[in-house]
């Protein structure tokens, strides 16, 4: 393709997305498909000679699309949503088609000013206070990894990066049990050792973790021998929206030197209303914050926000600096490359930029207060209706709940059943965790294009499939 016919493709890719949007509600959420049904319909190799665009787009519509799950459906309920704004989709196609390497000042200055311009729009909108920096990572996971680095070699007088980690004290890390996965990744990656993430007991409606459980258990390793090193904490935990009290944290870690990690991935979007901001209250205080605008907000993935108070500790882990990639003589610039773990790095700010100037804060403060009065609606109508109930209040716009009929034995099996039953139907998509042991079920509202009636139709749906069992 060259590009004369990319013109006229790309004005007929953005009628298709704009169809594909305007028709998700008439699709099934989840993709209907069995395993290997799709690979068993592609060419087992590359073709040698060039094929037609037309059969590559009618293969897209008529292979691929149908093995698709929408996560852009407006009923999407599952997991977290991973909104991509109509502007933001925008703003992608503009980044692809500059195509820029931004990891230096100089290999793309504009993108590394912007960068640094949105992020500081970021830091005033959720209420972190001057001073912290921030940059954008490719996901929370990221985030997290450079974070429990940055806490590894502070800890160790950055002597890890330098000798390795055979010879040095045994560092420890803690973190409640509500913790995202991409903690305990951070900690293999790090070299910590999964058996150095001390698991603090959590518990109460927050199902925060326990501050005295956390002092006690980092006196104990102290006495051992062993060399605390961090703290990661959680605003808005991944299976039931855990928060940990950010000020006790606090408290705890600055008497003990800690480092701390905030992982507020999926709910520090909702820091941009001021109402919500008290459920991380003391997160100025901390070392490390991560919130991703490529899930509730709208910036089309990948977009992490990572804010750091001291980003001198993060680059002084992270600065790699060969001659090819010295800036001569530009002192007090910026490169992001410096700030995380790949050297290449996407232009991530201009989809936040158009995102934010598009909808103005007010706009997506909007959106993010409609979910949360939408869930908290449905949270209060199934806990009215007979036979379910609400096992995890909500926490902004996700809850738990589970169906117990009077009578039912294994409510475990009746509620697995329940969200496969409901999930083949396609109307909604919900998903599971489990709860102190219990299979409950998850709905979180947070889809970019979802109004109330289609919260409305989870709490239609969700009842009509229910009374088609049979207590056994
Ligand atoms: C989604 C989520 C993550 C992982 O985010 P990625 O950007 O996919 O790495 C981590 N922590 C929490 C609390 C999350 O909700």
């Amino acid at each position: 393709m060259d590009w004369e016919e990319f013109r006229a493709r790309g004005r007929a890719a953005a009628d298709w997305a704009a169809d594909y949007h305007l028709t998700l509600r008439d699709r099934p959420v989840r993709a209907q498909t069995r395993p290997g049904e799709i690979l068993r319909r592609l060419p087992a190799s590359a073709p040698e000679t060039a094929e037609p665009v037309d059969d590559i787009l009618a293969d897209l519509d008529q292979v691929i699309m149908p093995g698709m799950t929408h996560w852009q459906h407006p009923r999407f309920f599952a997991y977290f949503p991973a909104n991509a704004a109509p502007v933001s989709v925008l703003a992608e196609s503009y980044v692809s088609a500059i195509a820029a390497q931004c990891m230096l000042w100089q290999t793309s200055p504009a993108a590394t000013e912007l960068e640094t311009r949105v992020c500081d729009w970021m830091r005033q909108a959720v209420g972190l206070p001057a001073g912290f920096a921030g940059v954008i990572q490719d996901s929370a996971s990221t985030a997290t990894l450079c974070a429990v680095l940055a806490m590894r070699e502070r800890a160790l007088g950055w002597a890890g990066n330098r000798e390795g980690l055979s010879g040095q004290p045994t560092l420890r890390v803690y973190a409640s049990a509500e913790v995202h996965s991409s903690i305990d990744r951070a900690i293999w990656i790090a070299g910590i050792g999964e058996a150095n993430l001390v698991r603090i007991p959590s518990g109460g409606p927050d199902r925060a973790m326990d501050l005295s459980a956390l002092s006690q258990a980092i006196e104990k390793d102290r006495a051992a021998g062993l060399m605390p090193a961090g703290i990661v904490a959680c605003v808005g935990g991944t299976s039931a929206g855990a928060t940990d009290d950010i000020d006790a944290v606090m408290d705890v870690a600055e008497a003990e030197g800690l480092y701390v990690h905030v992982d507020a991935a999926w709910a520090g979007a909702a820091m941009i209303c001021p109402e919500f901001q008290t459920l991380w209250q003391g997160v100025g205080r901390a070392d490390s914050v991560v919130l991703n605008p490529h899930k509730w907000l709208g910036a089309q993935f990948d977009c992490t926000t990572h804010f750091l108070k001291d980003p001198e500790t993060l680059v002084r882990t992270l600065a790699i600096q060969p001659e090819y990639l010295k800036t001569h003589g530009a002192d007090g610039i910026i490169n992001y490359s410096e700030w995380s773990v790949p050297l290449g790095r996407r232009f991530r700010a201009l989809k936040l930029w158009f995102l934010l100037r598009a909808h103005g804060l007010e706009g997506l403060r909007q959106m993010i207060r409609n979910h949360v009065s939408w869930s908290e609606a449905l949270a209060r109508r199934l806990n009215e209706t007979e036979g379910f109930e609400i096992v995890t209040a909500p926490m902004l716009s996700l809850f738990t709940f589970r169906y117990a009929p009077k009578g039912a034995a294994d409510l475990d099996t009746l509620n697995q059943r329940l969200v496969n039953t409901i999930n083949d139907d396609g109307r909604i998509y919900l998903t599971q965790t489990r709860i102190d042991g219990a299979l409950v079920i998850r709905f979180q509202a947070g889809a970019f294009g979802a109004t109330a009636e289609d919260v409305d139709a989870a709490y239609d749906v969700i009842i009509e499939i229910a009374a088609t069992f049979k207590p056994d």
